[in-house]
Parts: structure tokens; C-alpha cells; sequence
């Protein structure tokens, strides 16, 4: 039987990319994104790659969506074998102006999300004793930005989440890894200014900025055989921007 991976938030950027790219190493896909029709473009690109794909709209920082998402997809696919945590959100703002909706916003959807999700596939995934989970760290949660204090504990806090959980599920088969992006080329960063982006350009050893689809080899790699006895992990892809 084929295998099935649920990728959150992946109706456009690195979610997407890494959809697409799990369906061509022949997983069935489920995609989640907070609507449906924010997904179906991603779905019919896996489904042209030969592969069932679903779109599940829920907001995965609510837990009750999430319970009632992971049930349905879990009916129709049979099997849950990969979770891919890569829903996320950016309310950027220097501390001193940063106002408590948008610091709690961050959290719970970059976050919760983890916990709900981790929880509930990380149950079935138990039962099968095998499973690869993978979340969408940052670079940001590993060094901290200016900027970021909402972003950056949200994504230190998934760094501990990932260790955590791969030394509680390690045992039974349970892989959980994560990757931390450095300047990734998507929507999310499209929103930064040219002065913005051109100070991060600086930063980085490469001298270019990452595209989706190189984040999505490295999960690929984290989801599949090849790194059968790697977990706990977290994979810097930043073209060398902390070294
Ligand atoms: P993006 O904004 O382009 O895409 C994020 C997707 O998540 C969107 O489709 C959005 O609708 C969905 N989403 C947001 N909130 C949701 C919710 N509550 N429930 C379900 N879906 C929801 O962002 P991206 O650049 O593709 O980022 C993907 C992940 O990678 C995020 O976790 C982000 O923090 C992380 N990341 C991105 C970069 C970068 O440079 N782009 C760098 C480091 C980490």
C-alpha cells in the first residue's frame, strides 16, 4: 500500500514545494490549508504526478479542526505516515511595539499547531510503530532576529518540541526531525522591504536567496528510508548564513 504524508499550510510556498515533491517520490498526499480553495491548485499538481491527493481545510491552531482533519484524512488514506508541521505565520515588529495579539497570534498558529498536530497523527503513527515527522524550524528560532521576538521564541520553542518528541516516540519507530530555513523565497518574505532583504543578502555565504523546493529535498530526505536513523535533528538550509 502506498504511503501518505499531511503537509500543513501547503497550498503555496514551501508547503507546496513540498507536497509536490513528496508525490513524486510516490506518496499520496493530504493537504491542509486554513481554505479549500487555497489548496486545490497544490492538489491537482500532486494528483498530475500519479498520486491521490486531498485538500482538508482547518486552522491547525485549533485543536478540535485538527481532531476532526486527522480523523477524516486517516479514513480516507488508511494509513498517516508522514507529518509535515510547515504551517506558519509572521506578525513582525520590534519588541517595544509589538502588541499582544500578534506575539499570541504567532504562537499559537507556529506552536500549538506542532503540540495539536504531533499529538493526534503522532497517536495513529504509534499504532503503525513507524512514521517520520518534520517541522518547519528556522533559523530565527536558533539564533534569534531583531524583529522577531514572537517569530523567533515560536520557532526555538518547535527546536525543543522536535528533541522532545523524538526522544519520547523514538522507540517506537517514530522518527521527528526538523529543518531551520534561512531566506526562502515565498509569499511569507515577498513582504519584506528591498532594504529588508538586501541586509539579509548580505548575510549569507551563498549570496542568493533559498527556493522552496530546496527545503523540500531536505524533508523529502527527512521523510524517507535514506536517513533511517537520523532523529532529533535540526538542518540548517540557509546557504550559509550562520556559520
Ligand atoms: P507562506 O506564508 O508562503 O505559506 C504558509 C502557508 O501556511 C500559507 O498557505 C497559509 O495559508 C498557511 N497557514 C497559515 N496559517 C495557517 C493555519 N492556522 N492553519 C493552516 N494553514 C495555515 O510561508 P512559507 O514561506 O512557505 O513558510 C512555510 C514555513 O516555513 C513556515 O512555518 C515558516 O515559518 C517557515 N520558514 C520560512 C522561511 C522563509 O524564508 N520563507 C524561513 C524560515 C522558516
Amino acid at each position: 500500500m502506498s504511503k501518505t504524508a499531511i503537509i500543513t499550510g501547503s497550498g503555496r510556498g514551501i508547503g507546496a514545494a513540498i507536497a509536490k515533491r513528496l508525490a513524486k517520490d510516490g506518496f499520496n498526499i493530504v493537504i491542509n490549508e486554513l481554505s479549500e480553495e487555497a489548496g486545490q491548485q497544490t492538489a491537482e499538481e500532486c494528483r498530475a504526478l500519479g498520486v491521490k491527493a486531498e485538500v482538508y481545510a482547518a486552522d491547525v491552531s485549533d485543536y478540535a479542526q485538527c481532531e476532526e482533519m486527522v480523523k477524516k484524512a486517516k479514513e480516507e488514506f488508511g494509513t498517516l505516515d508522514v507529518l509535515v508541521n510547515n504551517a506558519g505565520i509572521t506578525r513582525d515588529g520590534l519588541l517595544l511595539r509589538m502588541s499582544e495579539e500578534n506575539y499570541d497570534a504567532v504562537i499559537r498558529i507556529n506552536q500549538k499547531s506542532v503540540f495539536n498536530m504531533t499529538k493526534l497523527v503522532g497517536a495513529i503513527m504509534l499504532r503503525q510503530k513507524s512514521g517520520s515527522i518534520v517541522n518547519l524550524a528556522s533559523v530565527a528560532g536558533l539564533y534569534g532576529n531583531a524583529g522577531q521576538m514572537n517569530y523567533s521564541a515560536s520557532k526555538g520553542a518547535v527546536i525543543a518540541m522536535t528533541k522532545t518528541a523524538a526522544k519520547e516516540l523514538g522507540s517506537r519507530g517514530i522518527r521527528v526531525n526538523a529543518v531551520a530555513p534561512g531566506f526562502i523565497q515565498t509569499p511569507m518574505t515577498d513582504k519584506l522591504t528591498d532594504e529588508q532583504k538586501n541586509a539579509i543578502l548580505g548575510q549569507i555565504a551563498m549570496k542568493r536567496y533559498g527556493q522552496p523546493e530546496e527545503i523540500a529535498n531536505v524533508v523529502a530526505f527527512l521523510c524517507g528510508e535514506n536517513s533511517s536513523y537520523v532523529t532529533g535533528q535540526i538542518i540548517e538550509i540557509s546557504g550559509g548564513l550562520s556559520m
